[in-house]
């Protein structure tokens, strides 16, 4: 028999869908939600299904938004003629945080995987090869160091060559099998000073 009412066992059932959180912490986290207050638990509850309904990808980096552009994009200020490659939003968050990064990105939401199907239709790489037709003077390449990600680089690479645009690496500063998200901003800053030309 369940120790707590069908709605508790509910709540618990779907918080611990969510990534990193265990059976316990999803306890946990339900019973701090029935004792908050109930004003408190419905802006709670307001605020994920606006951000999950108004949040889409930006029309241009396909970072994530809630218009046409994104900040990054939108910025005049920003070095719109250096495009860097990162497989994820939180990716492009890391590289931001550093503040040393003027130019803008693009997000592929993924990286090519023979091994789990994922081929080069499956990322917004078609997306890239447009924007490329516009005035870029760099495409940086800062995949994760994984094997899918090097294979991503270097797939990008050999299909970007040719328009005679620079195309660069980040330095494998970063750890092999790296998730740049985890990595400290000083060494995202090396690997960003130290790219070598593909
Ligand atoms: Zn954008």
């Amino acid at each position: 028999m369940d120790a707590y009412s069908g709605q508790i066992s509910r709540l618990i059932a779907e918080l611990s869908k969510l990534p990193g959180i265990g059976a316990k912490s999803a306890q946990r986290l339900a019973f701090h939600i029935i004792n908050m207050p109930e004003d408190q638990v419905e802006s709670l509850a307001e605020t994920i299904v606006t951000a999950r309904k108004k949040t889409h990808y930006c029309k241009s980096c396909f970072n994530l938004t809630d218009a046409d552009l994104c900040p990054i994009c939108a910025d005049s200020g920003r070095d719109h003629n250096t495009i860097m490659v990162v497989e994820t939003p939180r990716d492009l968050a890391a590289y931001e945080k550093t503040q040393k990064y003027t130019g803008v990105y693009h997000v592929l939401h993924g990286a090519i995987s023979p091994m789990l199907g994922i081929g080069p239709s499956d990322i917004r790489l078609k997306e890239l090869m447009v924007r490329l037709q516009e005035d870029v003077s760099e495409l940086i390449i800062a995949t994760n160091s994984t094997l899918e990600g090097e294979t991503t680089a270097m797939y990008i690479s050999k299909l970007v060559k040719p328009t005679g645009i620079k195309v660069t690496r980040i330095a494998s500063g970063v750890p092999v099998g790296g998730d740049l998200e985890y990595i400290d901003e000083v060494t995202l800053l090396r690997a960003l000073d130290g790219r070598v030309e593909l």
